[in-house]
């Protein structure tokens, strides 16, 4: 692999069979598959000034191996991915773990038996753990929105106090709206948990940390004769789309372009902005050897910040008498501000809005959109990694 900065005098486009924009899990997987099934010449374009996108990580000033964009947790389902993946990086066993600071006591989320005993007294909670139990059966996970609806004093005493001390708060500071307001996959992704589990991901099948760090994998993933990565720069300086063609550099492109990022910023948001939350993130060295008992503590019902995360208690690295932590603030997205598009607004007007930008580019036989922005997705990981697994068995089965 080349990684340069920025785009050499005089760069040809026509020298690649494809261009990739952007260098997280949906360019980075793609560029590999290109490269490596079928021989194809790869420019990966990054506008950062590093790969990884979302998942990058690296070690801070005290010496810590933090994740820039926020705490990112490997845990999937799909036996298809977890092998893809495990080509570039080992796995560490970590299992995430996160509690929510309830008036000050801390108690396992997802909310399960501890969680209720904590919550209710070792008796009463243990009785709506047996309702619980009677009713959904055990080691199932029940949705807060499902547990609702359902008319029975008991459960409507562990919805109500799940409701409003688990999700309410933490989702008014997290979304701006009320989990009632807003689609219900999204308190959907952290059920209730009849069981004594206490892991965040309780059910996932392949779950951990990669070994030397996400970096590393992306390295390795990028590390090919054929792909070539330019940092630092921006697709739309060199990128013009039109309803029926892609102009690079001024001309018609003839390659595959697999493009991960905003579909509204290609068109100058001339439809509108996509809307997004983002987060601001703020980090802070500690002069201790540890600030809490698990990767992620969220804060539901107090503070201004959803979740402060403990990089080493994830990690698993060592390193006496310092730690790094991290709050996160989540705000609207300003589009053209600089932030970052984080979280998609999953509401029936933006996907709509969507469903008219990806419309235009429908008809552009080589452009194809990949990854959790250019899909306007709440995918983790394992979901974008999917999809560009997908997407290349379709170019791979053109190219080969
Ligand atoms: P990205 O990682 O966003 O990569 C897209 C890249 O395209 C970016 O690097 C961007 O700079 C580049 N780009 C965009 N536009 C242009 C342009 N015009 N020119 C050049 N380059 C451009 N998932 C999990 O599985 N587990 C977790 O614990 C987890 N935690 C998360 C925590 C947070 C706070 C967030 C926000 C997400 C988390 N995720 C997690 C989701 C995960 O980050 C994403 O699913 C994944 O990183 C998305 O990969 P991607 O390639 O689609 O997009
Ligand atoms: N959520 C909540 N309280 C919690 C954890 C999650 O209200 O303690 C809700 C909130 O709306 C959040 C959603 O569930 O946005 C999904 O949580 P998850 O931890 O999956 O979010 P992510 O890690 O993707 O930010």
């Amino acid at each position: 692999m080349g990684i340069a900065n920025g785009l050499p005098a005089g760069f040809n486009p026509d020298a690649y069979d494809a261009i990739i924009v952007g260098a997280g899990y949906a360019g980075a997987v793609c560029a590999r598959r290109l490269a490596e099934a079928c021989g194809m010449k790869v420019a990966v374009i990054e506008r950062r000034d590093h790969i990884g996108g979302n998942a990058y990580d690296y070690v801070d000033d005290a010496g810590i191996l933090v994740h820039k964009y926020g705490p990112h947790i490997y845990h999937t389902m799909n036996d298809r991915v977890n092998q893809y993946l495990s080509r570039f990086t080992e796995w560490t066993g970590y299992q995430h773990k996160v509690l929510a600071n309830i008036h000050g006591t801390l108690m396992p989320v997802p909310f399960n038996h501890t969680s209720l005993k904590l919550a209710f007294g070792d008796e009463r909670g243990e009785a709506l753990y047996q309702k619980l139990v009677a009713t959904f059966g055990e080691n199932k996970k029940v949705p807060i929105m499902e547990l609702r609806e359902k008319n029975d004093p008991e459960l409507s005493e562990v919805a109500d106090y799940v409701y409003e001390n688990v999700f309410l708060h933490y989702t008014m500071k997290q979304w701006g709206k009320t989990p009632d307001q807003i689609d219900p996959s999204i308190t959907g992704r952290v059920p209730v948990f009849v069981g004594d589990d206490d892991r965040y991901f309780p059910t996932a099948k392949y779950q951990g940390m990669p070994a030397e760090g996400y970096t590393k994998l992306f390295e390795n993933m990028l590390n090919h004769d054929l792909i070539s990565v330019f940092l630092g720069v921006d697709v739309r300086d060199i990128l013009k789309v039109s309803t029926s063609n892609v102009l690079i550099c001024g001309r018609p492109y003839g390659g595959e372009i697999v493009y991960s990022g905003p579909l509204d910023e290609l068109f100058g948001l001339d439809l509108g902005a996509l809307p997004y939350r983002t987060l601001d993130m703020q980090f802070e060295t500690l002069p201790i050897d540890q600030f809490q008992p698990v990767g992620t503590v969220n804060y539901t019902t107090s503070e201004d910040f959803t979740r402060i995360t403990e990089f080493k208690n994830m990690t698993g690295q060592v390193a006496p008498g310092r730690t790094t932590i991290m709050r996160e603030y989540s705000k609207a997205y300003v589009p053209e501000s600089g932030q970052t598009p984080y979280y998609a607004i999953l509401e029936d007007d933006n996907l709509e809005l969507y469903r008219r930008y990806r419309e235009r580019v429908a008809g552009i036989l080589n452009f194809h959109c990949v990854g959790r922005l250019a899909e306007y997705r709440y995918y983790d990981m394992d979901g974008v990694v999917a999809s560009a697994l997908n997407l290349s068995d379709e170019l791979i089965q053109v190219h080969k």
